[in-house]
């Protein structure tokens, strides 16, 4: 059973966003709505164009649209019959959702059908439906916004045929990219019953012992592994008119108390739901953010909590905050010992009701949610007896899956089975988790801020742990150990890759460069930028493949290594740029000698006729320009990536994925030959001065951006000379010198002074 092409009935904000990223993944799409009444198609194409206009963007390449086929329910049903799937994300009502699946029982009789229902229990929805349908039948429950939220819940019915859940599984993970976790047909399935009780709990303990908003979100956000969007923030976010419609519903269906207090509702009423509204707990006013103060209902100055004990627990491991957070003294001690005790209470009354282990509860609070680790680890991290404790403290009775745990939920790779055994942590196939790996005492070398290890298959990973993945002498050095050890042991090839949720690399230490600019100690820079270089152009020349796989934020020098390895296997969440004008340099890791070579030397194939200043002026304008990618599809359509270069849609499955990369490229293997092209010269340089001043004049470039931009020219140009050919080395010769010119200004070193204290780049 093989998902090919997609069909989504319902073009609101789930279905949209649905086909939207079924669509990114190279999919086709049928997505239909109801009717308009002049133009029959107005739903379906309103909801395509609020994704198209989306922010974060819904597309990963908004060419990529034209993969989707719009309609109606009413002409268009057939273009469904040749959908291998089809998600239903139609109005939250059971009626309307009956009479459609009436009819695609008849329209697509062999198609997989699912629902994105929230709150409908499958056998209400299946209520009329023949066998056949029932068999191909089940939740598939997505997060908003589909592209950025990892967790996709899937709720197979008891008449499921495994094969179908099979098929959605694996299309899910690999193609869609998604975390699942296999839920219970439950109300709020696994992670909206637990995260919304705990976002309700937080709020009544809050008021319980007079904390803030500030001070909760200053408690619940990275001190416990959570997003920094905390608790109010991401309910601003997720929007409180949603909260509450969740809520009510959960409350509803389980006769839980989840209800929310009054001063939350009389936000709602008032139309404060959050982001999307302008103010819900936080009001944006100008460039301040003011927090609400919920006593008396006015909008005050944010005062995040800062406290000696915070202070000593900002930077400690996670499990060290956790225990540290149980034992902070007054008000704000006693609001986390309590939430922490009735929230662990409900977790553990309510796992076995929504889900079939715990694995899948953590699963789904740390890919809905975005914790760093589940309640279950939570638990284990501050220990069981201190969880007893706890419940004794505040007159909770020991839940039985308590009682049944013996020393910890986790132990030597397996975990508590609800019925009092342990069992093996089910293996996901094609992952591979650096935790495990080094766990496991795969650690071939071991550097301050590196690690070295064996993935298994010959093949080494290269883990850079520095903050921000930047590249420092340290990295460096111990980068050039690490393809010393490969080469010496006959390993097959290197991965470059850690574990970092958002950052790859933010590239050069920029605080080191500044110190050095400021000391005037140019011999050490002129040893480090050739070093540097040296580096990027070894990972190219080493006599065995190397493959990065990048993710998030990779700029600078970071992208310099990513380009200069053979290949590249990019998460498809992927924002890569030379950035280095925003400092007031160009790119002198080989970035700038990269992009020139790529681009011209495509254009070789068009023979003496060939205009290679097209190409010169492409690399100018992604660099001048600091032009960086929102997706790995837009850095192929950049010339970042190339056409050998793989995206992985599963940020989990990515370090796997490389590994095959260079399992691939191994038995064959040949380092890529030094190339040389034709470089412009004097007259190439005359252009792109030329254009330089016309930025100048029409007030778009500084004097100071017009000056990167002339040293910019002159290395792609190959200097000022008459036209000639060039080697590599000859253009990394050229953006070495450009570089520390550059960085000998005093306009250069300002900028790089303001972004290391702001983050932002300066227009000087
Ligand atoms: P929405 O209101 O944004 O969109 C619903 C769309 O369905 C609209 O475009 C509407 O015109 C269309 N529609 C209504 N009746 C129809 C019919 N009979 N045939 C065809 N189209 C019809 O809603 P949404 O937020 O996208 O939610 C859709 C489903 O997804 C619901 O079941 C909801 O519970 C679920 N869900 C929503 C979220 C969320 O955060 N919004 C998250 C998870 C699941």
């Amino acid at each position: 059973m093989q998902i090919r092409k997609v069909g989504v009935v319902g073009a609101g904000t789930m279905g949209a966003g649905i086909a939207a990223l079924a669509a990114s993944a190279g999919v086709p799409v049928v997505l239909l709505d109801i009717p308009g009444k002049e133009d029959r198609l107005e739903f379906a194409k309103k909801g395509l164009e609020r994704q198209l206009k989306a922010r974060p963007a819904a597309f990963m390449d908004k060419a990529r649209a034209d993969l989707i086929q719009l309609g109606n329910t009413e002409d268009d049903l057939k273009l469904l019959a040749d959908c291998d799937w089809i998600v239903e994300a139609i109005i939250e009502k059971v009626e309307p959702k009956r009479e459609l699946y009436a009819r695609l029982e008849a329209a697509a009789p062999k198609a997989i059908i699912t629902t994105n229902t929230s709150s409908i229990p499958m056998s209400i929805l299946l209520e009329g439906r023949g066998e056949g349908f029932r068999r191909r039948f089940l939740g598939t429950h997505f997060f908003n916004p589909p592209r950025y939220l990892h967790l996709l819940e899937l709720i197979p019915t008891p008449d499921t045929d495994p094969q179908v859940l099979k098929a959605v599984t694996r299309f899910g993970e690999r193609i869609l990219g998604k975390g699942i976790v296999v839920a219970k047909d439950a109300p709020g399935f696994v992670a909206n019953r637990l995260g919304v009780m705990g976002m309700i709990q937080a709020i009544r303990i809050m008021q319980e012992f007079g904390l803030s908003i500030d001070e909760v979100d200053s408690l619940t956000g990275p001190l416990l592994g959570r997003p920094n969007s905390a608790t109010f923030r991401t309910a601003d976010l997720t929007g409180l008119d949603v909260l509450k419609l969740v809520s009510t519903e959960l409350a509803h269906n389980t006769g839980e108390d989840f209800a929310l207090p009054e001063w939350v509702n009389g936000l709602i009423e008032k139309g404060a739901l959050g982001e999307k509204s302008g103010a819900g707990f936080y009001k944006k006013v100008g460039k301040d953010i003011l927090t609400l103060d919920y006593t008396t209902g006015e909008y005050v100055a944010q005062q995040k909590l800062r406290t000696p004990e915070l202070g000593a627990l900002k930077d400690a491991p996670l499990h060290d905050k956790l225990r540290g957070l149980l034992k902070l003294p007054g008000k704000h001690g006693q609001f986390m010992r309590k939430l922490f005790a009735v929230t662990a209470h409900y977790t553990l009354e309510t796992a076995e009701k929504i889900a079939y282990d715990i694995v899948a509860v953590d699963h789904a609070l740390e890919w809905g949610f975005g914790w760093s680790e589940g309640p279950f680890k939570n638990m284990d991290a501050v220990g069981l007896e201190t969880v007893r404790e706890l419940f004794r403290e505040h007159g909770l009775s020991e839940p039985e899956l308590l009682k049944k745990a013996q020393g910890s939920f986790y132990k030597n790779g397996s975990y508590l089975g609800f019925d009092g055994h342990y069992y093996p942590v089910p293996k996901q196939e094609g992952v591979i988790k650096l935790a495990e790996v080094k766990a496991a005492g795969k650690v071939l070398l071991e550097g301050k801020e590196t690690t070295l290890l064996d993935l298994g298959d010959g093949v080494a990973l290269f883990e850079n742990r520095a903050k921000m993945g930047t590249l420092g002498e340290g990295v460096i050095r111990d980068l050039h150990k690490a393809l010393d050890w490969v080469e010496a042991h006959g390993y097959n090839g290197l991965v470059l890759s850690h574990e970092d949720p958002r950052t790859y690399s933010a590239g050069a230490n920029l605080a080191l460069v500044l110190m050095a600019a400021q000391e005037g100690d140019w011999d050490s820079m002129a040893l480090a930028t050739h070093q540097f270089q040296q580096t990027a152009m070894r990972l190219r020349r080493s006599p065995f493949p190397v493959v990065s796989a990048p993710f998030g934020l990779t700029l600078g020098g970071g992208a310099e290594f990513s380009l200069h390895s053979d290949l590249i296997q990019a998460h498809a969440e992927l924002y890569m740029g030379l950035v280095e004008v925003g400092v007031g340099l160009i790119p002198a890791g080989g970035g700038t000698k990269e992009m020139l070579f790529r681009f011209t030397s495509e254009l070789a194939a068009y023979g003496p006729e060939a205009d290679l200043f097209q190409g010169v002026k492409r690399a100018f304008q992604l660099i001048a320009l600091a032009q960086t990618s929102t997706s790995a599809l837009e850095a192929r359509n950049m010339g970042f990536l190339r056409g050998q270069d793989r995206i992985s849609m599963n940020r989990d499955r990515l370090i796997a994925d490389a590994k095959q990369r260079v399992l691939d490229l191994a038995p064959d293997y040949v380092p890529q030959v030094p190339m040389k092209i034709r470089a412009l010269g004097a007259e190439g340089i005359g252009n792109l001065r030329y254009a330089l001043w016309q930025f100048q004049e029409a007030g778009q470039a500084s004097e100071h951006d017009a000056r990167i931009g002339a040293e910019l020219a002159y290395v792609l140009c190959g200097g000022d000379g008459p036209a000639r050919e060039v080697s590599e080395q000859d253009i990394l010769d050229l953006e070495r010198e450009a570089f520390l010119k550059l960085l000998g200004t005093r306009k250069t070193q300002e900028r790089i002074a303001h972004t290391l204290k702001t983050g932002k780049p300066l227009r000087n």
